[in-house]
């Protein structure tokens, strides 16, 4: 199979971490024989410096022909006090809005080796692997009538049922390929909204009955994600309630760093790491790769359907970081400080090794 795969670096460390997911994607690419071809775009700070815009539509043109979208990160100080419209980060919500990217998925999982560099308790959280899986482009963020006065200030929160059929579609299909069970976050017990959201999941879930469903009001989910979140596999849930879960259940596994993600929608997909573009330490080669080449795990799963290279890429990091590799953000005692390239070299050599390995048969995942 041959994929176009348009890269966006951005501004900062975008480009440092980009180079590495790029490094990772050409290794898995050969190794899992998909051939990739490579379109690089502006966006954000750098699109401005050059177009006085922070999104072109010859690089709106190129992800609108791409089957996959690579995104760094945007923003920094310089352009902190352009008009709304002009900042890097406005060129996000509109390349988002135009792919039609509904569902954004964040996996939470725990990496055995970083477990002590957590604020939460180690045996609360060993084994936690699951994602959220927020809706991107509708509820309170979009609805109709919005504003504020002197006296007040007002927004909607609505769903068709459109919008919410396709993403609990979309829930049901990811729980099929993991651990088959689906919480549905809501706040069904004040809201009309969240009373038909609830509604329409459970009327999809009879499409899907051999996965599990839950329901769980909004309050009660942010207290079980730290209490006992190995109780979650796949966790659906609207745009704003998917905003402040997604965040809790990323910085109960450390590093922001380490943190991966992907929106997709009907026809294009988007991946990109979660954290911005570091201003501090750009330019010095000591970002965290990681985040950025978990991205691209998340791309060969859901974009090329190669679930084992995601696998292969995952366990690599994993190895990565349990032959005491560190970059430094996650540096703890003992561990050895590693540079973006080699932590990237780190885990391309652990590619090859794993693949190899396992055509020998000596390594199962
Ligand atoms: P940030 O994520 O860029 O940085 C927060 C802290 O985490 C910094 O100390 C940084 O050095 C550290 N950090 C982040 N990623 C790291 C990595 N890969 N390796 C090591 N350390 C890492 O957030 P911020 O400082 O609030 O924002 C900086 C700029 O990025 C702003 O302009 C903001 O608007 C933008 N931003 C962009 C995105 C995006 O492109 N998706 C997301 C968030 C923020």
């Amino acid at each position: 199979m041959s994929y176009q795969v348009v890269l966006l670096p951005g501004d900062g460390i975008g480009p440092e971490v980009t180079n590495a997911a790029v490094q990772v994607m050409k290794t898995a690419a050969e190794v899992f024989n998909v051939a990739l071809e490579f379109n690089e775009q502006l966006i954000g700070g750098c699109s401005y410096e050059k177009y006085q815009v922070p999104l072109t539509d010859e690089t709106l043109q190129a992800c609108y022909d791409s089957d996959a979208v690579f995104l760094g990160a945007v923003g920094g100080p310089k352009w902190e006090s352009l008009p709304h419209q002009l900042k890097p980060e406005a060129a996000l919500l509109k390349l988002r809005k135009a792919l039609g990217l509904f569902t954004n998925i964040r996996p939470a999982k725990v990496y055995d080796a970083l477990i002590d560099s957590s604020t939460m308790k180690k045996e609360v959280l060993h084994g936690t692997d699951f994602i959220v899986l927020r809706e991107l482009t509708g509820g309170i963020y979009f609805g109709e009538p919005r504003g504020f006065d002197n006296e007040r200030g007002w927004n909607t929160m609505e769903y068709s049922r459109e919008e919410v059929e396709r993403i609990g579609r979309m829930a049901f299909k990811m729980a099929r390929e993991r651990r088959r069970k689906v919480t549905s976050v809501d706040k069904a017990n004040v809201l009309e909204v969240s009373q038909f959201w609830r509604n329409t999941i459970h009327e999809v879930h009879k499409e899907f009955t051999d996965v599990e469903l839950n329901d769980m009001y909004v309050d009660n989910a942010a207290m079980q994600i730290v209490r006992n979140p190995k109780q979650f596999d796949v966790v659906l849930t609207s745009n704003l309630f998917g905003d402040i879960l997604s965040d809790i259940a990323g910085m109960i596994t450390g590093s922001l760093g380490m943190l991966p993600s992907a929106s997709i929608g009907s026809k294009y997909s988007l991946y990109e790491p979660v954290h911005g573009s570091a201003p501090d330490i750009a330019g010095q080669g000591s970002a965290n790769p990681l985040a950025a080449i978990s991205s691209v795990a998340l791309m060969f799963n859901y974009t090329f359907g190669i679930q084992k290279a995601a696998d292969v890429i995952e366990k690599a990091i994993e190895l990565a970081l349990a032959k005491g590799l560190r970059t430094q953000d996650i540096l703890s005692e003992g561990c050895k400080l590693v540079s973006t390239q080699e932590m990237t070299n780190a885990v391309i050599e652990n590619i090859n090794e794993i693949y190899h390995n396992q055509a020998l048969g000596v390594f199962s995942l």
